[in-house]
């Protein structure tokens, strides 16, 4: 389909940022909205490319009260878009090993709990029980919460992308923003390897690219691609089917089901900025000898499929929600890892923000781009 010359609202980027923004424009009445995606099929940048995982477990109060939105959404999201997304609540594991994570986790609990969310404390021994097959001699403690789980990406991308279409969204793949028309300050257009398309209102949400679509406004907006693998595993029987999405925080080391196998996951702290998705394989194998120590079952286990993304890092692990410094230019990207679950609620949003002139679902305004400038920076913890 050939690019329109006009839009009113056009959204740089097809994951699940710019599929919920599209979305809850819609449902909010909003017409002639263009959605851009340079890749042949929406969904192909990080959030195709991430583990699922979704969780209530944060150190911060907004990013728990993002998910405490986020996730009931995505509760009532085959309802609400008629698309499977198979919400598995299998529960987040966090377990520490090192007693200087003991108190910070301490603190996490006590704020979730005060929010209404009920993590539980597990000690070591009720932690070595719960995941037998597991070698965890050196386990302090940890949390866990049984509403945490994982969701399926694509589903949400295309349930998002689906009902906006219905709704007359203009949702387009291989089409790659090349630059953005600004004139006295304010947003005119942008242009594509289609044709250049004139508009007076730009969302940025492209991810891990979302600095370079701020590069072509003029505006910087820090932030930093790092690359992620994972890999799956061929079936493993003896995995229970209640098997925890198990995390070892001091490695950042994960694992969950994946359907009769596992996913395992592990960042590697060495790994320089840039946009590089290909499996690093040295990486790899020391992932699976971390991985292996922990659970010798491994051993048993092939190779099913593995891959890399990108991580789209700010430099205070919290997103960047908002307004820019150029009129009409908008921006909702940064979530550094974590940004799959909180799509939902971050399309509705910015919506809110458009079209009120303020978010009012949860108050995110101290995550503003200003705030970089300004040093009101937010520290998360729980990075995986
Ligand atoms: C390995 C890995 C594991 C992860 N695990 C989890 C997890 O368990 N839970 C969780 O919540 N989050 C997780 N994340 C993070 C999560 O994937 C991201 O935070 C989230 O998907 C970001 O969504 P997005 O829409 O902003 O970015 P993306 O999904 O990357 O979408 C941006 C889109 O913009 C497009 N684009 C870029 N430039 C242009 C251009 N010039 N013109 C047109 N289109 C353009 C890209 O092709 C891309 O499709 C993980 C990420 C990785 C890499």
């Amino acid at each position: 389909m050939a690019v329109p010359n006009t839009a009113d609202i056009v959204i740089i980027g097809g994951g699940v940022m710019g599929a919920s923004i599209a979305y809850h424009l819609a449902l909010q009445g909003q017409k002639n909205i263009l959605l851009l995606e340079k890749e042949d099929f929406f969904g192909q940048g990080a959030t195709g490319r991430c583990a699922g995982g979704v969780r209530y477990q944060f150190s911060t109060e907004v990013n728990v009260r993002l998910s405490m939105h986020s996730l009931p959404m995505l509760e009532r999201f085959e309802e609400e878009t008629g698309q499977a997304i198979d919400y598995r609540k299998c529960g987040y594991l966090f377990y520490l090993t090192r007693p200087e994570d003991v108190a910070l986790f301490q603190r996490n609990l006590y704020l979730q709990n005060n929010l209404g969310i009920p993590t539980n404390w597990l000690t070591g021994d009720e932690i070595r029980h719960r995941l037998p097959l597991m070698r965890l001699d050196d386990v302090l403690c940890g949390t866990f919460n049984a509403k945490d789980g994982v969701v399926d990406p694509n589903g949400v991308v295309m349930g998002y992308i689906h009902s906006a279409q219905r709704m007359g969204v203009t949702a387009l793949t291989g089409l790659a923003v090349t630059g953005i028309r600004v004139s006295g300050g304010k947003i005119i257009g942008v242009e594509t390897n289609g044709g250049q398309v004139s508009s007076p209102v730009v969302f940025d949400a492209a991810g891990p690219w979302a600095g370079l679509i701020g590069k072509m406004a003029g505006v910087d907006i820090p932030i930093t691609p790092i690359r992620r693998q994972m890999f799956t595993t061929t079936p493993l029987a003896e995995i229970p089917p209640d098997f925890p999405f198990a995390i070892d925080f001091a490695q950042s080391l994960y694992f969950h089901r994946e359907g009769l196998g596992l996913l395992v996951g592990m960042s590697n702290p060495e790994e320089q900025p840039g946009f590089d998705q290909n499996v690093d394989p040295d990486f790899e194998l020391v992932n699976l000898e971390a991985a292996i120590a922990r659970l010798p079952l491994l051993e048993k286990a092939s190779l099913a499929s593995h891959w890399a993304g990108l991580y789209e890092v700010t430099p205070d692990a919290h997103p960047i929600f908002g307004r820019t410094p150029v009129d009409g230019f908008y921006i909702c990207a940064g979530f550094s890892g974590h940004g799959f679950m909180h799509g939902p609620v971050a399309g509705k949003i910015m919506a809110e923000i458009l079209l009120d002139g303020e978010a009012s679902t949860v108050d995110i305004s101290m995550l503003d781009l200003a705030r970089f400038e300004e040093g009101r920076l937010i520290r998360e913890y729980n990075v995986v």
